[in-house]
Parts: structure tokens; C-alpha cells; sequence
């Protein structure tokens, strides 16, 4: 049994695991898998099987999607400020097992404690947001121009979604869709990615201590997503899709969307550019290319993908950065002195590895790391190359792993026209001391979000999204609950005052 000291208490491995639910919740109760099936959840810094989860059916996910839709208009009918209290309570109960939470996550999805401690704020962020969210959604009256007729226009919730999460940011993702659809009225059917499922179900076991009505929240895991999903979206049960992804699959579910008109918000994949310009504060600049390039061991579709530093300070910026990532200590996320932990799994690492020999064998340089360590887990040292040939692989894929990949500039111009070259449109940075030149290449960059002089952009209060292949829609900020109503408007004739003076 591992025991994990942190500074506020003392949480050990086992229990952590043995306190969650491993069965679906459907309809406010938990249970098996209707054919019994079950798959293993596993530690990807040891290769070890923490527990086995029930394995979901397509028929379990038609009776967690009839659930939602039973419990639809009861919840739709709930006051506002009971919505509002409900979330209110979960984030404080978030809060209050910050550390049960964090040693959660960091066992079946691998990042650093201290970075699990971070998303566990960050998820339960979205809660309160949300909480304050759900007692301001306002409507409109007014009347047409011709004074004829008054238009009376109110927001009402989809209805039943089904929210889809990946495996990276498995409690913050959650929130991130749960919030928003609690506090605009929408029942809802959350699917978790299969590597991370233990946090999605803990958080359905916090909600309902926060006495969310049983219906209003149904997860299902399973390792069948397509045959599970597929049906509900052609079925016709489900208002809105929210799903974050790879573009690949969000393609392919906006297609399935299509063929019954379901709404949807699509938060896709990235392909990040950082820009360095000459004239920035290198300090800044390397401080957040570790940010950005670091975080989550680079497996955020935030993370920064292509670095484009101008010829004058590439050479010193490279080096700055090397240093820093080359002191970073590698290890199991528990131990609290590790900084960075393994990649999710063996394919994730094979596939940043691969973009790193492919980007050597065109000619880059690699200043630091790049070879994959022996041992137990999915860990890859934090890398930095230089001399990227732009043929390279790692210009059009999603690295998602601790490799940084530099190339040079000479114009504002061209580093311009190269960061907007690519499918994506998520998030870009930048980084100068020009205000003009800042905002100008701020508005020219085609992404859904710029960091200027940092590199994290994610917060709650700002609306979070991308354009082009990166998705549809936003979350978070004034607007997150926006996606989870609809606009409806009554139109009521005005009726002339009639001679004797009565309507
Ligand atoms: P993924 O392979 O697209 O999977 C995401 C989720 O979709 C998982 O729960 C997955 O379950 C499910 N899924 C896969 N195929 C499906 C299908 N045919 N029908 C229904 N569901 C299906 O992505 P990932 O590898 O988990 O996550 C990494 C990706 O997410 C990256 O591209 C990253 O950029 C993106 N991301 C985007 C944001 C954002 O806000 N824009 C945030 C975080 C991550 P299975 O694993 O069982 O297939």
C-alpha cells in the first residue's frame, strides 16, 4: 500500500481507489453493467491495474439516456437559485477533498500531483462560475418596429445532452460541461474517456451529496464508445452533443449529428504556435514556453506545438529553454518531487517519440532529451529540438507530449503566414514588448484564443474555444451557459385601445 504525505493531509492510494463507485450511474443509483461486463483502469507510471469499472452496453446507455429525458422537465422547472445551490455545494465539496481528488487523478491519468491540486481548483471553478451563472440567464422584451406587435423572448434550456470527455483533463473536462448544462437546466449523459473514468464518477457521487435530483446526471463508461454513442445520436433523445476530442472523432460525430440535427459544441484538437519575437523579455518567454509546453506533460490541446523565435534570439531562447527542461524531474505523479509524469499510454508515448525521430532524421537538432527510458511506465524526458525542416511531422500533428520544436523567423509577416498554416485554430501566444505589434499580431492570428506575454490562457471566466478545425462554440466565460439554451420568442399582438377607452 502506497501512502502519499501532502501539506494538508495524509491520503493513501488504496482507499482512494476503493472509495468510488466502479459501476454506472443511471437514474440516481448505481449499477452493474446490464451483460456484466467490466474493464481494467490502469496506472500508466506503473503499467499496474488499479480497479476494473463496469463496461457499458448500448442498451445501458439508451436506459441512462431515457433517464435523462424522464427527469428533463421536473429539473427544467427547478428554480434557478436550487440549481445555483446545488453546484455551490459541489464545488465546496470539491474543495474539501482537494487531496482525495488530485491522488485520484493523478493514478489513472499520471500528471504530477501538484498539477493534479491545480485542476481540482480549476474543475471546481466551473462549479461556482456556473452557480453564479444560473440565476442571471435573462430574455428580452420589446415591441416591433411598426408597434403592432410585442416580442417577449425567453431562454429555455436544449435539453438532454450527452457530454463526452477525453482522458487528459478527466475531472476539469467533466466540470467544464456539467456546470453549464446544471445551472441552464439540462439533464445529461456523461461519457468519460476509458483511461480516466474513476474521476467522472467520483464527481457523480459529489453531486449527488450536493443533492443534484436522481435523472439530472448519468454516467456511463464503457470501452465501446462508438456503439454505445451512435445509436443515442441517431435516435433522436438527445437536444446537444457537447464533446471534447480529437478533431478526428469530432468529425465524425458531427456527421452523426447531422442525420437528426442535434446541436453541438465541438472543443477539438490544437496545434498551438508560440511566437518570440526579438524584442521580448526572454525571461517571460521561457517561463511560458514551460507553461505552455509543460503542463499536463504536454498532453493539453492548449499545449504549445510549434515555437517560431526570431532568428536574433533563437539560439539564446533554445538554450534558456534546454536548461529548464532538462532539470525537470521525470517520475511517478505521487512522488511529490516529480515534475513531470508518464505519458497516458504506450501508443501516446510511441507517437511523440516517432515525431522526434522523424523531425532527427529531416535534419533537427536535439538539444535535450529524446530517447525513450527503460523501465516500468510511459514517461518520456522533456525534449527540446532545434532546426525543424517545416516538412516535419510535428508541424501538422498534435504532439501531445513534452517535446518542444523550434524553428526561426525573420518577419512579423512570415510568422504569421506559418503559425496560420495549419487545419487548427485553437490557441496561439506571443510574446513581445510592442503593445501595437501584440494586438496586431493578436488579431491576425487565426485561433480562438491568444496568450500575449503568457502561456496559459484556460480560466473559467473567459470563454474557451477555437475556430477553424478546433471546434464550435465556447466554454466557459459570460457565454459557457449560452450553449446549453435556447432562445424561444412569443410574439403577442398589440391589441388598440378601443374608442370607450378598454382593450
Ligand atoms: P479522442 O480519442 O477523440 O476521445 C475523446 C472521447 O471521445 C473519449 O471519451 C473517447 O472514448 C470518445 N470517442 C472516441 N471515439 C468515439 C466515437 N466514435 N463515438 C463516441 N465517442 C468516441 O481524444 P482523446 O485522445 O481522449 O483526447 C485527446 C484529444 O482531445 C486531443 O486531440 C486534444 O487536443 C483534445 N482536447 C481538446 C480540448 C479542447 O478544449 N479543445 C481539451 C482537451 C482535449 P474512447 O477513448 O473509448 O474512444
Amino acid at each position: 500500500m502506497t501512502t502519499t504525505t501532502t501539506s494538508t493531509s495524509t491520503v493513501d492510494t488504496v482507499s482512494v481507489v476503493d472509495t468510488v463507485p466502479k459501476q454506472l450511474f443511471i437514474g440516481g443509483s448505481w449499477q452493474d453493467a446490464s451483460d456484466g461486463g467490466r474493464f481494467a483502469v490502469d496506472d500508466p507510471a506503473t503499467g499496474e491495474r488499479l480497479c476494473e469499472v463496469a463496461d457499458a452496453s448500448p442498451e445501458d446507455g439508451q436506459y441512462a439516456l431515457d433517464s435523462a429525458v424522464a427527469a428533463q422537465g421536473a429539473w427544467a422547472a427547478t428554480a434557478p437559485r436550487a440549481r445555483s445551490e446545488i453546484l455551490r455545494r459541489a464545488y465546496e465539496i470539491i474543495l474539501e477533498r482537494r487531496e482525495e481528488l488530485a491522488l485520484l487523478m493523478t493514478l489513472e491519468m499520471g500528471k504530477p500531483l501538484a498539477e493534479a491540486r491545480g485542476e481540482v481548483g480549476y474543475a471546481a471553478e466551473f462549479f461556482r462560475w456556473f452557480s453564479e451563472e444560473a440565476v442571471r440567464i435573462d430574455g428580452g422584451f420589446t415591441r416591433t418596429p411598426d408597434g403592432a406587435n410585442r416580442v417577449l423572448v425567453m431562454r429555455q434550456p436544449v435539453g438532454p445532452c450527452l457530454l463526452i470527455t477525453p482522458w487528459n483533463f478527466p475531472l476539469a473536462m467533466g466540470t467544464r460541461k456539467i456546470g453549464p448544462a446544471i445551472a441552464a437546466g439540462c439533464t445529461m449523459v456523461l461519457k468519460p474517456a476509458p483511461q480516466t473514468p474513476l474521476s467522472s464518477l467520483a464527481l457523480a457521487g459529489i453531486l449527488t451529496e450536493a443533492g443534484l435530483p436522481e435523472g439530472v446526471l448519468n454516467v456511463v463508461t464503457t470501452t465501446d464508445a462508438a456503439g454505445v454513442i451512435e445509436p443515442l445520436l441517431r435516435g433522436g433523445g438527445v437536444r446537444k452533443l457537447s464533446f471534447t476530442g480529437s478533431t478526428q472523432v469530432g468529425r465524425l460525430l458531427l456527421a452523426q449529428c447531422a442525420d437528426t440535427v442535434v446541436r453541438t459544441s465541438m472543443e477539438l484538437g490544437g496545434n498551438a504556435p508560440f511566437i518570440v519575437f526579438e524584442d521580448a523579455d526572454l525571461d517571460r518567454a521561457v517561463e511560458g514556453a514551460m507553461v505552455a509546453k509543460m503542463r499536463n506533460m504536454g498532453e493539453a490541446c492548449t499545449a504549445a506545438n510549434r515555437f517560431f523565435v526570431h532568428r536574433a534570439v533563437a539560439d539564446a531562447f533554445a538554450a534558456r529553454l534546454a536548461e529548464r527542461m532538462s532539470a525537470l524531474a521525470v517520475g511517478p505523479g505521487i512522488e511529490p518531487a516529480s515534475q513531470v509524469g508518464p505519458l497516458i499510454d504506450a501508443a501516446g508515448r510511441a507517437k511523440a517519440d516517432g515525431l522526434v525521430q522523424d523531425a532527427a532524421t529531416r535534419g533537427a537538432k536535439v538539444l535535450t532529451g529524446g530517447e525513450v527510458p527503460d523501465g516500468p511506465g510511459h514517461f518520456y524526458p522533456p525534449t527540446v529540438i532545434t532546426e525543424v525542416r517545416p516538412d516535419s511531422d510535428l508541424m501538422r500533428a498534435e504532439i501531445f507530449g513534452p517535446v518542444a520544436a523550434i524553428l526561426t523567423f525573420d518577419t512579423e509577416d512570415e510568422v504569421v503566414r506559418a503559425a496560420n498554416d495549419t487545419e487548427w485554430g485553437l490557441v496561439g501566444y506571443l510574446f513581445t514588448q510592442d503593445l501595437d505589434r501584440a494586438l496586431r499580431v493578436g488579431e491576425r492570428l487565426e485561433t480562438g484564443m491568444v496568450g500575449i506575454n503568457t502561456g496559459l490562457v484556460s480560466n473559467p471566466a473567459a470563454p474557451f474555444g477555437g475556430v477553424k478545425q478546433s471546434g464550435l462554440g465556447r466554454e466557459g466565460g459570460r457565454v459557457g451557459i449560452d450553449e446549453f439554451l435556447e432562445y424561444k420568442y412569443l410574439a403577442i399582438p398589440v391589441v388598440p385601445v378601443a374608442a370607450d377607452g378598454r382593450g
